[in-house]
């Protein structure tokens, strides 16, 4: 096929984000000589080494992040302050678009026009939590029985920050702009496969004059990360990855009373309703289905269409999905990469197996394309699939959608909320008005009406077992915030 890893770790990166990591505002050696190797998706070559963390890594950096909070400037500076070094991160961030997008398609294998556009939206982040220092109230005022009491939201002390693979550098940035402001401080770990974006950002914080210990940053695997979730040094643990790890850190985060936000899996729902319109339907779900490969957590896997018109809809979705082209995710008319991982192959295949056995019929791809290289699965449909099988009720985390068919509007809701999880969603009407009373029937934490939105300002999270907590909005500041109230004499 002639596809050919394109990023130049020596030439494109500097020294020490290819072999350091980022502690108490300077760049440091590993204290084991563990390694991380970043396999490419497409050539299945190690395409850099770095190191990885141990728990000695993690509890300098933990010491670091907690000086920084108790005794450093960060949480004391004026949230305008704050405000001018998260517009200064913001723009040195703009400034590496480019590069970016390069490293988040090496890593991980998404297309190039996907990770482009998606980097682009970050400085967002920044810029709306910068925007906040104009009008969020950190102080008010309530009158008592007895006088009076100033009600101060303070930052919630030294947070560990851990991400997954899929999206690093955005699902990072939901966190630590928030949680910047609030004035908090910061150990990420980034996921092992994708650790470059995180130590890049620590350049752009370097740059925009970020005070030392406030963000540090060591890749690492479970081990070294369970030895930071359970450090008593650490206040706060916001993750974002599978529902099972999730459960796992929540339950850590509760045994020792630290707080805890979790952004976990999805299986959204997409409702396209008797009237809606195709086109627009369509427009959304296909490329939301399966961005990235299905690698999304919001990705619409479950598309529910009316008895009525159920044939014209998988004829349509079918010609649709058709038109993507699936291959080397550094040209530009690629419009769907490889699977991140041999591992997230695998998975997705199973799955695929296990839909055909369950009975539910295989309309569309299922394969791997016949690539002899690079962990391609093709885009794949299933139709008639009932809302209790495996391939409805699991996340696959793949380029697989269900067609589920429902009778009535009642039915339709009922199969979106069967689901353990609640993370997004879509509802398709030409009557707004009907989509609206279908949204507000849905346990989900997003729901958009014939299309799919994400905004900075708005909360992002997930209902059951989607998480808990949001990132976005106020509420993804509150989530990094104490409130602590004064109370004072008449
Ligand atoms: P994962 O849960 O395997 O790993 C996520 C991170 O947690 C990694 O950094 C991993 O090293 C770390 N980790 C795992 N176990 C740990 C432990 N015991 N202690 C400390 N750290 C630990 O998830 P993944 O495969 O990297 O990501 C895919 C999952 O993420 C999917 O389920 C997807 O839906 C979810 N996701 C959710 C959102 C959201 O906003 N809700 C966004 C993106 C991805």
């Amino acid at each position: 096929m002639g596809m050919k890893d394109q990023l130049n770790p020596q030439g494109e990166l500097s020294e020490r984000v290819r072999t350091q990591f980022y502690i108490d505002g300077r760049w440091c050696d590993a204290r084991s000589a563990e390694r991380l190797e970043l396999v490419s998706p497409i050539t299945e070559n190690v395409i850099l080494t770095v190191p990885g963390g141990c728990a000695e890594d993690m509890s300098a950096a933990v010491d670091a992040a907690r000086r920084a909070f108790d005794t450093g400037p960060w949480p004391r500076m004026a949230p305008s302050e704050r405000a001018q070094v998260l517009r200064r991160i913001g723009q040195a961030i703009a400034v590496r678009q480019e590069l970016f997008a390069r490293v988040w398609t090496a890593q991980v294998g998404a297309t190039i026009g996907f990770t482009t556009m998606f980097s682009s939206l970050i400085p967002g982040y920044y810029d709306y939590y910068a925007s906040l220092a104009d009008h969020y109230a950190f102080e008010d005022v309530r009158k008592t029985a007895q006088g009076h009491a100033r009600v101060v939201r303070e930052p919630v002390g030294a947070c560990a920050l851990i991400l997954p693979w899929n999206a690093p550098l955005i699902l990072l940035s939901q966190k630590l702009a928030a949680g910047l402001f609030a004035g908090c401080t910061f150990v990420v770990k980034p996921s092992p496969e994708t650790p470059l974006d995180a130590l890049i950002l620590a350049e752009c914080a370097e740059e925009a004059g970020l005070p030392p210990g406030v963000l540090n940053i060591v890749p690492a695997g479970r081990e070294a990360g369970d030895a930071l979730i359970r450090d008593p040094r650490i206040d706060k643990v916001s993750f974002t990855g599978s529902t099972d790890a999730g459960r796992h850190i929540g339950a850590v985060c509760a045994s020792r009373i630290a707080r805890c936000s979790l952004e976990l899996g999805g299986k959204s729902a997409a409702i396209i309703c008797e009237d809606a319109d195709l086109q627009t339907a369509l427009g959304t779900i296909v490329p939301f289905a399966m961005p990235f490969s299905g690698q999304i957590c919001f990705s619409q896997t479950r598309v529910l269409v009316p008895q009525s018109r159920h044939d014209e809809i998988l004829d349509a979705y079918v010609e649709a999905v058709g038109h993507i082209r699936l291959g080397d995710p550094w040209d530009t008319a690629t419009t769907m990469g490889p699977l991140s991982m041999g591992r997230q192959r695998d998975r997705v295949l199973s799955y695929i197996e296990k839909g055909r056995g369950e009975g539910a019929r295989l309309v569309k791809g299922g394969g791997t394309g016949g690539f002899n290289q690079g962990y391609f699965v093709e885009p794949t449909i299933f139709d008639r699939v009932t809302p209790d099988m495996v391939i409805a009720q699991e996340e696959i985390f793949g380029p697989v959608v269900s067609i589920l068919t429902y009778s009535n509007e009642e039915e339709a809701v009922a199969i979106a909320n069967n689901s353990q999880f609640g993370l997004s969603g879509t509802v398709f009407s030409k009557d707004v008005g009907r989509a609206e009373s279908i949204a507000r029937r849905v346990r989900t934490g997003n729901i958009s009406i014939n299309g799919l939105q994400i905004d900075p300002s708005v909360p992002f999270g997930g209902f059951k077992q989607s998480g808990i907590g949001r990132e976005g909005g106020v509420e993804g500041l509150e989530v990094f915030l104490e409130p602590k109230a004064i109370y004072f004499p008449a």
